[in-house]
């Protein structure tokens, strides 16, 4: 009973934490403008089974695409299995699935392989970046901040497979000792516990315990780290796919305040007639942080940092000063830091600076040759922002 009682006091602190950051985000989204309504729901449930669930734009790099691909299936299989340890620690049961019979075995069976096959993959992502200082890894925009976010984020995952690892060697070798029947099939933690024979059924149990609840914990503990991390992707992206853009790239949208304003000018009736009262175009472009439209916010907050639009950009290959990941990266920072400030002030709150020029440059954005092939090579599928920076911002800036 005490074991639920804290299990419930630390799920309730969880979702009261995250609840909150949620609803921050919201208010923030709230201040981006309306615009890229939702259709076509079954074309866009396609392309999420296709690029966010098959991981399709990851393997256009093959060996490293191959294990972040490896790593997003891992934890959608490991997802199943702490529903189960969430039930079981509200319940004080233990393996409440069990019911589910050969469905449970295979799912036990998956997240046991794959918890070996993520932390074998997260300490080459790892590697990758401590010692291998990967060009993609690296730019203006990449400060120490990013580099030591990725590695806390790598290093809570590595964690968490190693933790779900000694959980079921603890649960299959205090079985194994006490002659009690095994729920799940484990095929990789079954070996190992057959390898430390003559550990005693008191042994095994503690390393259960201790195990399950450092996992749990760091299940908690990095549910809320993601929203404050690049690895808020790990939420962030597959919805983030599904609501991409379905036309083509390349194809950017009238604006019709402007059109019309271009056709009284070009009516000799009307040309140099005064405008009427109230016919102010309204304002428009990006100037700030909450001109864009809430997708690009959204694909600022998915954005994994990764750098393959940076390592694609003609601009940025030849020199330079444009980098689209800092584009995102940039948005995301002046967001949060105008948007609390919006919501507490009012929308007209200013702090005198401005998304264009205090955070991205005119000569960033004048180096973009509009080729989308950022947008083309993104994983998390965004729509380039900054094109319509350039298209609609300068002007009203
Ligand atoms: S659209 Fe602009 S930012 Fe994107 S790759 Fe082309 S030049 Fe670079
Ligand atoms: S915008 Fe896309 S490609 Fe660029 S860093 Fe972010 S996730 Fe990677």
């Amino acid at each position: 009973m005490l074991k639920q009682i804290i299990f419930l006091i630390s799920l309730l602190i969880t979702l009261g934490v995250f609840t909150w950051t949620v609803s921050r985000l919201i208010s923030y989204f709230r201040l981006t403008r309306k615009g890229f309504p939702v259709k076509s729901l079954g074309k866009r449930f396609m392309v999420m089974l296709r690029v966010a669930i098959g991981q399709t734009k990851i393997f256009r790099r093959p060996v490293i695409g191959l294990f972040h691909a490896l790593v997003f299936w891992g934890f959608c299989v490991i997802l199943f299995g702490s529903i189960e340890m969430v039930i079981d620690g509200l319940s004080g049961s233990e393996k409440a699935l069990r019911f589910l019979g050969p469905v449970h075995n295979f799912i036990m069976a998956s997240g046991d392989i794959f918890g070996l096959v993520v932390a074998v993959s997260i300490l080459i992502f790892l590697s990758r970046r401590l010692f291998f200082h990967i060009a993609r890894f690296e730019g203006i925009e990449m400060k120490k901040r990013s580099h030591i976010d990725a590695a806390v984020a790598l290093s809570l995952i590595f964690l968490l497979m190693v933790s779900l690892l000694l959980m079921n060697i603890g649960y299959v070798g205090y079985r194994n000792a006490t002659g009690e029947e095994i729920a799940g099939i484990y095929p990789v933690t079954g070996i190992l516990a057959g390898l430390l024979k003559g550990t005693s059924a008191t042994t095994f149990r503690i390393i259960y315990e201790a195990s399950w609840w450092s996992h749990i914990l760091l299940i908690f503990f990095f549910a809320n780290y993601l929203p404050y991390s690049k690895h808020f992707h790990v939420f962030m992206s597959v919805p983030n796919v599904f609501l991409s853009r379905l036309e083509p790239l390349g194809k950017l949208k009238t604006m019709e305040s402007i059109t019309n304003e271009v056709k009284l000018m070009m009516d000799p009736s009307t040309a140099f007639a005064a405008a009427p009262e109230g016919t102010t175009p309204e304002r428009f472009g990006v100037k700030d942080a909450e001109d864009v439209i809430w997708k690009n916010y959204f694909d600022s907050l998915s954005c994994t940092e990764c750098g393959r639009c940076t390592s694609v950009c003609p601009a940025n290959i030849t020199g330079k000063k444009l980098s689209p990941r800092k584009i995102m990266m940039d948005l995301r920072a002046r967001m949060r830091e105008k948007g609390p400030l919006m919501v507490a002030n009012g929308r007209a709150y200013t702090d005198n600076k401005s998304l264009l020029r205090d955070y991205i440059t005119e000569e960033e954005l004048w180096a973009c040759t509009t080729c989308n092939a950022c947008a083309k090579e993104c994983p998390i599928k965004y729509q380039s922002t900054f094109c319509y920076c350039r298209h609609e911002a300068l002007p009203c800036s």
